[in-house]
């Protein structure tokens, strides 16, 4: 007997969490999960697509997520990278563009904050970040500088008494059209490092414009940045931020998130697809009923389901303070290749409707790009991993 769509999510592995990995979190992380999860289903996953139509962001969102209090569940909330993990899949498989929001405001910018700001500069400003009564963006590639910023970033700092000067400019910079604060990356002209400054984006000099027409992500308002003289005073140096390594414990961390959110990118394709392939009919019966299309839905669970185990080890890893910079980049290449396999099957399942937004399956299949091509390309972490296995590096 075939299922119906209304009985599909009583069945067996309907949440996609075939192994049973959210089994390794504590009751109390289950629980949180579960109340995240209903309140993504209520908030997040009825107005995604519609954002994304637009292209604008839900600014009304914003303080429902911070009652929802979702901002840094490791150092904060004391919760294992496991659990930071599934929760950011779950955002992602509710909507990739909410997601990369929270993935900026949180593990960029705020991780920028948290590991690399001094306790006083943490104590001024934490906690309205924590509250998002403050948004942040994270100012790193430039428009001439992209998989090569690390050596070759052009945006200068230079110190002037008890401030700094910053001229540049700084491209694809998330949440920046409309966020208060952008931690910047420039070079300190007089050592040739790079440093950490946050920018308050009300300063003069400053200015932001939103990037239109892309593809992917639609809800996230990415802005150029340019930067003419723009005077910050030098407690808005971050402290420990002086050199491109100090940047690196940043974006290790952030590089395991985008890898989770490869996990949920495919998570929400299986939902479309498997609840599609169960009520569309042709030939008299449900598509789910046709071998061919049972063998793509398993190739999509089993990418899905692959990655996740992946990111569960490597969790565990960090949560040891063990995890290494070449494991987050092999995860992040591993699982993003999985992903754009998985969307593409999962469009394929929609048939023509795997085309228009109305379905869910377009947005997917679009948003997935962006995944593939942030936080260090495919072929930078490729390579990053090559290195550490062969000892030479490849990059340059
Ligand atoms: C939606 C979106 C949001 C983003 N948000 C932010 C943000 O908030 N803050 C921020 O700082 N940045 C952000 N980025 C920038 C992102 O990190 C860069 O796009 C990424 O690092 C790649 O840089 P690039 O686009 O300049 O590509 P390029 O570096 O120009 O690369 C182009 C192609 O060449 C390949 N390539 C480059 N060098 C090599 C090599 N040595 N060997 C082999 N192949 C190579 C790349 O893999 C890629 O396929 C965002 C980007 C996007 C698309």
């Amino acid at each position: 007997m075939s299922a119906t769509p209304a009985g599909l999510n009583t069945l067996p592995y309907a949440d996609g969490d075939f192994f049973a990995f959210e089994q390794l979190l504590t009751q109390k992380e289950q629980d949180r999960l579960a109340e995240i999860r209903d309140f993504l289903a209520r908030e997040v996953k009825p107005i995604a697509v519609d954002c994304w139509n637009r292209g604008e962001f839900p600014m009304d969102l914003i303080p429902k997520l911070a009652e929802i209090d979702l901002i840094s569940p490791v150092r904060r909330q004391g919760h294992s990278n496991l659990f930071a993990g599934l929760v950011h899949a779950e955002l992602t498989r509710a909507d990739a563009s909410i997601a990369t929001f929270l993935g900026v405001h949180d593990g960029l910018f705020t991780g920028s904050i948290e590991a690399l700001a001094s306790q006083e500069q943490k104590d001024a400003w934490l906690p309205d970040i924590y509250a998002m009564k403050k948004i942040g963006a994270f100012g790193l590639t430039e428009p001439l500088g992209g998989s090569d910023v690390a050596g070759g970033t052009r945006t200068t700092a230079r110190r002037d008494g008890d401030s700094w000067i910053l001229n540049g400019e700084k491209r694809w910079i998330g949440n920046a059209t409309f966020s208060d604060w952008v931690v910047i990356y420039a070079r300190d002209l007089d050592d040739n490092k790079v440093k950490g400054f946050l920018v308050d984006t009300s300063l003069p000099g400053y200015s932001a414009t939103k990037i239109e027409n892309k593809i992917s992500l639609r809800t996230v308002q990415n802005a150029d940045i340019t930067l003419t003289n723009v005077v910050v005073p030098d407690f808005f140096k971050l402290a420990h931020a002086n050199s491109f390594r100090d940047v690196n414990k940043v974006l290790k961390v952030t590089r395991l998130g985008v890898a989770w959110q490869a996990v949920g990118q495919q998570l929400a394709a299986f939902d479309v697809a498997r609840s599609y392939a169960v009520e569309r009919q042709q030939f008299g019966r449900p598509l789910a009923s046709f071998q061919l299309v049972q063998s793509q839905l398993v190739s999509i669970l089993g990418n899905a389901v692959s990655s996740m185990g992946m990111m569960v080890r490597l969790s565990q890893l960090e949560d040891a303070g063990q995890a290494k910079d070449e494991q987050s980049a092999l995860a992040k290449a591993f699982t993003t290749e999985r992903m754009r396999d998985s969307v593409a099957i999962g469009r394929n399942i929609l048939g023509g409707n795997g085309i228009v937004t109305d379905y869910g399956m377009a947005k997917i299949f679009a948003d997935a790009e962006a995944i593939y091509s942030y936080e260090g390309t495919h072929e930078i972490n490729t390579l990053v991993t090559g290195r550490a296995v062969t000892g030479i590096s490849a990059i340059v």
